[in-house]
């Protein structure tokens, strides 16, 4: 009578072995240490920051329109440095909290070393580091499955400058780099004073060699900023390019164009101008522009629903008079950022009856 609780002993141990090891056992195991791409395109990393070197290779790479990811032990984290990584277009990744080799160490406490730096770096940055690197480049389960438990991938290399082990010997370093990248590399630098001071030439030469720079896979580059002008008067907000569409700060673009912007509770918009009215929600592409008659009003008295806006006999009640209304989509949807909406803006203007113009990165809306 004995064998029914011992199996059932067995079956329990088997299930709790099971259940104390999800984390390992749904670990992605697939170790990034290049880029899939057939393409002359490597990606630049830098570990063991931050460390004042940090400047001077930001530096470089902001004069080369490049962006890398710098691989931070997060005891060292600082705003100071963090922002001026973001500002340079480059993102902060995660390499542990203490910089330990974590040969022997157990699932909960590397889980904790990884948690730690992911707080250090997103208080210091802002920013979440959506990759960790392995302090060199160990890993095993525990590790792998710790890292998967924080939502990060683990990226190793495949070129490895070696500059740690050659601070007075930049040629050993260039020789390291330049024998071993392929299509795809991803290489391994540290913040030295070393590397910093032959960066410049690396990339000189990478770049003679055809080679052009790109970011971790996923990795988005930052947006870039669109200064806009209205009736020739720089504003003091900026837009946003986004796959080649100015994404504009709605409220303050067409207030100085003199447009009215009202906003409804549920979280459409209203610009109106010329005797137009442009209607669209948040989230959704699609708009209403409707055109008013000569007696029309574009003051709305009441609050419009979305559920009935658009058709030309309710807008006439709320609005006056009005000749026809057409239905439309954007190019993309509008967004709220911080509490400020973000749409298209060339459809918007020119819906409304104003005009855009580019010249240099510089939107012209008049
Ligand atoms: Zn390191």
């Amino acid at each position: 009578m004995l064998r029914l609780p011992i199996i059932a002993l067995i079956v329990l141990s088997v299930f709790t072995w099971i259940a104390w090891q999800p984390e390992a056992a749904r670990a992605d195991s697939s170790i990034i240490s290049s880029l899939s791409t057939g393409q002359p395109v490597v990606a630049l990393t830098f570990d063991d920051g931050p460390t004042p070197y940090e400047p001077d290779i930001l530096d470089t790479l902001q004069k080369n329109k490049i962006q890398a990811a710098f691989f931070w032990i997060g005891q060292g984290a600082n705003a100071n440095q963090a922002k001026q990584v973001l500002q340079a277009g480059s993102s902060i990744q995660n390499h542990s909290m203490t910089h330990p080799l974590f040969q022997g160490w157990s699932y909960n406490t590397i889980l904790t070393n990884l948690d730690s730096a992911q707080s250090a770096i997103q208080e210091a940055s802002g920013t979440t580091p959506v990759y960790f690197r392995p302090p060199y480049g160990y890993t095993n389960s525990n590790l792998l499955g710790a890292a998967a438990a924080e939502g990060l991938k683990v990226v190793t290399w495949n070129v490895d400058s070696r500059d740690w082990a050659n601070p007075n010997n930049p040629d050993a370093i260039k020789q390291n780099v330049y024998s071993e990248v392929t299509n795809g590399s991803i290489i391994l630098f540290h913040e030295k004073a070393i590397t910093a001071k032959i960066l410049p030439d690396i990339i000189n030469h990478l770049k003679d060699q055809g080679y052009s720079f790109t970011l971790l896979p996923g990795l988005k580059p930052p947006a870039q900023k669109v200064p806009l002008q209205v009736h020739g008067q720089l504003l003091n907000v900026q837009g946003v390019l986004q796959n080649d569409l100015t994404m504009a700060p709605v409220r303050a673009v067409f207030e100085a164009l003199g447009a009215r912007v009202t906003w409804h509770d549920d979280q459409s918009i209203d610009l109106s101008a010329n005797n137009r009215i442009v209607h669209f929600h948040l989230n959704d592409p699609n708009y209403t522009l409707t055109y008013l008659s000569g007696g029309g009003s574009t003051s709305p008295q009441t609050t419009v629903t979305s559920s009935v806006y658009g058709s030309t006999t309710v807008a006439s009640s709320v609005y006056g008079s009005v000749s026809f209304a057409v239905h439309g989509t954007m190019p993309a949807s509008a967004y709220l950022i911080q509490d400020t909406t973000f749409a298209p803006l060339r459809v918007l203007a020119e819906a409304l009856g104003f005009t855009v113009g580019w010249d240099q990165n510089q939107a012209r809306i008049d």
